[in-house]
């Protein structure tokens, strides 16, 4: 099944719930626009290569179609058009006033130079710059793009359209109007969710974590766990992952990764990206790509919560037999809605000459997030359904409700 596939079964199963017809829903998951571009981009040796992109606009019912901009190998179409959809679910379940929109271009980061990497953000922006806006369209970082990403691209926004438009794009640099908090914004939302499961479930103070994912989301996850007095027993990335019953030391590993690029090599014991995911913790954070947790290895899960930093971890197939097996699934359109939250903070400040402070952004956090957690529990509870299905029935009901008149 193809992630855009997942994504229409997951929504198709809340839209049952809802009585909300096929018809409607068919064009409540096709997106608005799609804009394919090709990126010609000079080499640091003087050849020309074209790097493949899209920009998916999925639905501006709410407002602006908000929603990062990945750099990966696998990106494709399909996976375009889920991520943009998750990011209308996500948007409305957090109710922030924005709809869904992804981007993705089809390259290995790792492999450009510093030079080549910003000529292909700024001619990626330059393309697509007809398509985004402050009030139309405003991308943010995703896995293989960072903050420094974000300047390149306002740059070459700027220039394309005239003026200065802070407001288009969001995860820039606090001095290009960046917004204080988005760096562990992502990360601290699933924190503070994970705080009031954890506290309503009793869990045991020094609880237990594996983290899928040693990027941006999973890095800030392990640093707020660890200061929080959890034990973070094993971690991994792209380069494979460690293992530690007693707990691994965060900072140290967090220095590791810092000077080496990569998880492998600290001390602990050596552990696949697929063995990770079956340890006995009490909490699984997936927070790298999509399709990890299948019906091949769901079974196999023993944590009992999975904290869903990155989007689309699990099938649709795994949550059921997840939710057979009582594990509880705290879904992405809202564990990992953090960094989206924070991203409109920062838009809401360029938009009106304002600057917060940290304390300002993680109290309104932590309001959003508890709210958001609040109305999807209570829904669950109310249908006797999954968390994600929840999460999604609230959403359509405020997408629907937002419909255009023409
Ligand atoms: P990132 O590029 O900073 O980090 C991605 C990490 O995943 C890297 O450590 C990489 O090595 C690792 N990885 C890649 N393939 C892997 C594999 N097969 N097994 C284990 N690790 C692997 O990206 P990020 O921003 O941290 O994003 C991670 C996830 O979180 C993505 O699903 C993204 O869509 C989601 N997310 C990110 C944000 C954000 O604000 N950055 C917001 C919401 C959701």
């Amino acid at each position: 099944m193809s992630t855009f596939g997942n994504a229409q079964v997951q929504l198709k199963k809340a839209a049952d719930k809802l009585g909300i017809s096929k018809q409607t829903l068919g064009a409540l998951l096709e997106p608005e626009h799609i804009e394919k571009v090709f990126c010609k981009v000079e080499m640091d040796d003087g050849e020309t290569k074209t790097f493949e992109g899209y920009r998916v606009r999925h639905n501006t019912n709410r407002g602006p179609g908000k929603g990062g901009i990945r750099f990966h190998p696998q990106v494709d179409l399909d996976e375009v058009k889920a991520l943009a959809n998750w990011m209308t679910w996500k948007c409305a379940v957090m109710d922030v006033p924005f709809g869904g929109a992804k981007g993705g271009v089809v390259v290995d980061p790792k492999k450009l130079s510093k030079e080549e990497l910003k000529r292909l953000s700024q001619t990626f922006m330059k393309l697509i710059a007809p398509v985004v806006g402050p009030e139309k369209d405003i991308p943010a970082p995703d896995v293989g793009t960072n903050a420094e990403v974000m300047e390149w691209m306002l740059d070459a926004y700027n220039s394309a359209v005239g003026g200065q438009h802070p407001g288009v794009i969001t995860g820039k640099p606090l001095i290009r109007g960046g917004s204080v908090g988005r760096d562990d914004a992502t990360a601290r939302g699933g924190f503070y969710l994970l705080q009031k499961v954890a506290q309503d479930l009793e869990f045991p103070k020094h609880l237990t974590l594996a983290i899928q994912g040693f990027g941006n989301a999973g890095q800030f996850m392990a640093k707020l766990a660890a200061d929080a007095g959890y034990r973070v027993v094993a971690v991994s990335d792209s380069s494979g992952g460690v293992s530690n019953p007693n707990g691994l030391d965060v900072a140290k590993l967090l220095a590791h990764k810092m000077s080496t690029g990569r998880v492998a090599g600290f001390q602990g014991q050596t552990i696949s990206n697929e063995e990770i995911l079956e340890l006995p913790v009490d909490v699984l954070v997936p927070a790298a790509l999509e399709n990890q947790i299948t019906k091949n290895n769901a079974r196999k899960i023993k944590a009992k919560v999975v904290l869903e930093l990155a989007n689309g971890p699990t099938t649709p197939e795994a949550d059921d037999i997840l939710f057979q097996k009582g594990v509880i699934v705290l879904p992405d359109i809202l564990a990992n809605a953090g960094g989206v939250t924070v991203s409109y903070f920062e838009w809401f400040q360029n938009q009106n000459g304002q600057k917060w402070t940290l304390d300002q952004v993680h109290e309104k956090l932590l309001e959003k997030m508890l709210q958001a957690a609040q109305k999807v529990f209570e829904t669950a509870h109310k249908v006797n359904t999954d968390f994600r299905t929840a999460a999604l029935m609230v959403a359509l009901r405020r997408v629907m409700s937002a419909q255009k008149v023409a």
